[in-house]
């Protein structure tokens, strides 16, 4: 792999805007500073551009780490993906099922099929518990396990949301804030999920979403195509270069980041600086350090990450779904893809297949640490529990590994988070963009709109607040436009919006 992306005109001389990282916010700013004419240098550590929503390749095979629907509210991003994709999207249907306690569930639930799964005693069990739940809610929802039981009931609760976002969250329920919920699942209610089981709702709700867009060779088409723009206008992206520091006047300005790229370590100034790596990095990395207390917030903050093992099999149509969400305990998996029903042409043999099983775990613990040939075949042996293919259709296995793939809301972070953004509010010439870089829950469309935002708040001097835009609250509609429709600053609302969540969403 080269050090630079193809079209890129790398020199370590000063950058006007300096750009960590080539994700969807990262690569979003920086097609938006190359339509302004801007100098940029973008600097990646990995490989592969597109951040957490890459599209990893094997054989031909296109595996996407997570699956990526596009799906937006915001026309900005809507005539983004349109400029730089347009005919290479192609429309999908959705159809994603729950595995529990051996039955396959539609989601979004429908009567006949969940009534047959729990049994007709079960659902009047978890009628009685609604009922039990709404009269004597618990009088605080402070946990996850606390706000989804006032809504949903105790049995519900325990069916369609305990195992699973233990899976995902590796802390129990009561540990997780309810917050995390509230930002990244909204809309949809006890009551909206029971009339959507039996009719199609009239305003759709994220998690019901039925169609989506979604590029014909995955995400990471999307952001190779905004890779080019950038390079073939100008911008320069430095690739398997990582951040390693950040030198900054002391007080109000970044003034310089050091990467290192084979073994070397360059220092790069520049008049504007974009992060969207983690913040916990941006404080560690910089130069001279921040106070002790500064540190020890950014130490507190968490992740959860995950790997993916993506098998190629010797079977087509294994089953009809996109994805499946696993909240059997039986098997380790969390969620399982099937890259074919995405997009045809993620799949380049006819008469395969090509899935990838989801586990959730943090860097270091066992199953991060377990080789690639054990956990291809740990992969193997769950598909056979589950019913959904043979061990012996298996013909190929590749695994890889997401590190930081979800920013965790445990009982402090926000705590941390405020301190963290206070301080770093100070530096003048610096904005915190993206999901890591601001440790929001964000979806690529939140991601970009940070990416855009922060490079009108650095050009026009606007100061939209990049920390309010996320999964559920209406950031666009918050931002007060002018006569001629122009945005401007917006005012900050709550972060908690009064919205309830849905069982099975959680995970992207
Ligand atoms: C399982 C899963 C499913 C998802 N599903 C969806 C979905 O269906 N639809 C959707 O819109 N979104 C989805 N998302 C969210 C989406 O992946 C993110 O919102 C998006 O990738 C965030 O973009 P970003 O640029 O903020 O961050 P990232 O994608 O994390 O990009 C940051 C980049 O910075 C680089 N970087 C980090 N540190 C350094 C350093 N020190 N030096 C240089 N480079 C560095 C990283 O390598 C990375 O390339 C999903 C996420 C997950 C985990």
């Amino acid at each position: 792999m080269s050090d630079a992306y193809p079209n890129s005109n790398l020199s370590n001389a000063a950058a006007q805007f300096v750009v960590v990282g080539a994700g969807p916010s990262g690569l979003t700013a920086a097609s938006e500073l190359v339509d302004r004419n801007h100098d940029v240098t973008v600097l990646e550590q990995l490989s592969l551009v597109g951040g957490i929503s890459r599209t990893e390749k094997h054989k031909g095979y296109h595996f996407d780490m997570g699956g990526h629907r596009f799906y937006t509210k915001a026309a900005e991003v809507n005539a983004f993906w349109e400029r730089m994709l347009g005919d290479q999207f192609i429309t999908r249907s959705r159809l994603s099922r729950i595995f529990y306690n051996g039955w396959f569930f539609p989601y979004p639930l429908k009567a006949v099929e969940t009534v047959r799964g729990l049994g007709l005693i079960e659902c009047v069990l978890i009628l009685f518990s609604v009922i039990r739940w709404k009269l004597f809610p618990y009088r605080e929802e402070n946990t996850f396990e606390e706000w989804v039981t006032n809504r949903f009931g105790r049995r519900l609760f325990n069916t369609f949301f305990k195992t699973y976002t233990e899976k995902v969250w590796g802390i129990s329920c009561k540990e997780l804030k309810a917050e995390w919920a509230a930002q990244r699942i909204s809309g949809l209610s006890l009551k909206t999920a029971v009339l959507s089981m039996f009719f199609r709702p009239r305003n759709v709700v994220k998690t019901l979403i039925e169609q989506f867009e979604y590029p014909r060779l995955g995400p990471g088409m999307m952001w190779e195509a905004v890779a080019e723009h950038v390079c073939e206008n100008g911008g320069s992206i430095a690739m398997e270069a990582t951040t390693t520091s950040i030198r900054t006047n002391g007080k109000d300005q970044v003034l310089s980041i050091t990467y290192r790229q084979n073994g070397e370590e360059t220092e790069l100034p520049g008049s504007h600086f974009l992060f969207s790596m983690p913040i916990t990095a941006v404080i560690r990395g910089m130069n001279p350090p921040p106070p002790p207390e500064i540190l020890e917030a950014a130490k507190q903050l968490k992740y959860r990450d995950f790997l993916t093992v993506c098998l190629i099999i010797d079977k087509p149509d294994l089953f009809p779904d996109n994805w499946i969400y696993i909240h059997d305990s039986s098997v380790k998996t969390g969620r399982i893809q099937n890259y074919g029903n995405w997009s045809p042409d993620m799949v380049p043999e006819a008469g395969r297949s090509g899935l990838g099983l989801e586990y959730f775990c943090n860097v270091g613990d066992d199953l991060w640490n377990t080789s690639e040939e054990d956990l291809v075949e740990l992969a193997k042996r769950e598909l056979e529990i589950l019913g959904l293919a043979n061990a012996s259709d298996v013909i190929d296995g590749v695994v890889y590994r997401v590190p930081k793939a979800y920013p965790v809301y445990d009982a402090d972070y926000k705590q941390h988070l405020t301190v963290l953004r206070e301080y770093l509010r100070g530096f003048t010439n610096m904005q915190m963009i993206g999901r890591n870089g601001l440790h929001r829950y964000n979806n690529q469309d939140h991601a970009m709109l940070t990416g855009m935002y922060a490079v009108k708040n650095l050009l026009d001097g606007t100061d939209f607040d990049l920390w309010k835009v996320n999964g559920e609250q209406e950031y666009l509609e918050e931002i007060r436009r002018d006569e001629k429709g122009t945005p401007q600053p917006v005012v900050a609302k709550s972060n908690v919006p009064a919205e309830v969540p849905v069982a099975a969403e959680r995970n992207n």
